[in-house]
């Protein structure tokens, strides 16, 4: 049965530390979600990166606080991404279309109906909507914003099935896994509560904004709109086809019907 379904792809998973592209993660990605796009499924993949990437392409020696210096870098960032997914897409024979979007086009009815329609002629063209945050103009969503939220806003605008996210851990763990060893992971959450919650602690890289918690509050307002919600290891793409054949990998968080 075809699907819709929601992808969202963290910075510190499209790059490397150096700040550059990691050309063989995007590429494994773009190949699965070309595969599942070829089965049938209307697919959108919300991207994060463009600040990333644009402080690797200009050079700069870390990622700048100001938030000029931010929306520069995001502006020349955001411009080599879509060329990338441009390029890798093409080769799968699919299109690309980018739209950046503000939570202004979310509240507002009217930007918001305009956003609906511009998602369904993509999907009637057979092209993939590409998201980001609108980071030169959005100001506040740069400093308050994260694409984990935007991402379960956009699952819930296209009326998607699922929303899948990939990021640096595969999946929700008891405690943080980068310095417990005995950390274990968390196949399915019924319910997100504040015992969940408290698992995320405050994760964050150098280069995103987000972290566990801000995955686990998308996942909230995900399921709670009857999506399907997973964090999956970003640096294993394939492990998709394995969710969709409903095995255990990454976190699943239950939609609340
Ligand atoms: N929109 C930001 C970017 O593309 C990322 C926001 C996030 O990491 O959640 O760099």
């Amino acid at each position: 049965m075809s699907e819709t379904i929601v992808f969202k792809v963290g910075t510190s998973t499209l790059i490397h530390e150096t700040g550059r592209l990691n050309l063989q993660r995007m590429e494994e990605l773009v190949e699965v979600i070309s595969d599942v796009m070829n089965r049938g499924n209307r697919v959108a993949l919300v991207t994060s990166g463009a600040i990333g990437v644009g402080v690797g392409k200009l050079g700069l020696s870390s990622r700048p606080r100001d938030t000029a210096g931010k929306q520069a870098a995001a502006t020349v960032g955001q411009c080599e991404l879509m060329f990338m997914y441009d390029k890798m897409f093409s080769q799968y024979d699919h299109k690309v279309g980018q739209l950046l979007i503000t939570k202004n086009d979310i509240a507002d009815p009217r930007r918001h109906q305009n956003l609906v329609n511009a998602f369904e002629k993509l999907f009637d063209y057979g092209a993939i909507p590409i998201i980001n945050e609108n980071d030169a103009v959005a100001v506040e969503e740069i400093v308050f914003g994260d694409n984990d939220s935007l991402s379960a806003e956009v699952a819930i605008v296209i009326n998607a099935d699922r929303l899948i996210m990939l990021t640096e851990t595969d999946g929700l763990y008891d405690s943080n896994p980068f310095k417990n060893p005995e950390a274990k992971r968390i196949s399915c959450v019924e319910r997100i509560d504040d015992k969940v919650c408290a698992c995320a602690g405050e994760s964050t890289s150098s280069f995103g904004t987000g972290g566990m918690i801000t995955k686990i509050h998308a996942a909230k307002r995900a399921t709670e709109a009857g999506i399907e919600t997973y964090v999956i290891g970003g640096s294993r793409p394939k492990d998709v086809y394995k969710l969709l054949e409903g095995e255990d990998v990454g976190t699943y968080f239950k939609a609340v019907k």
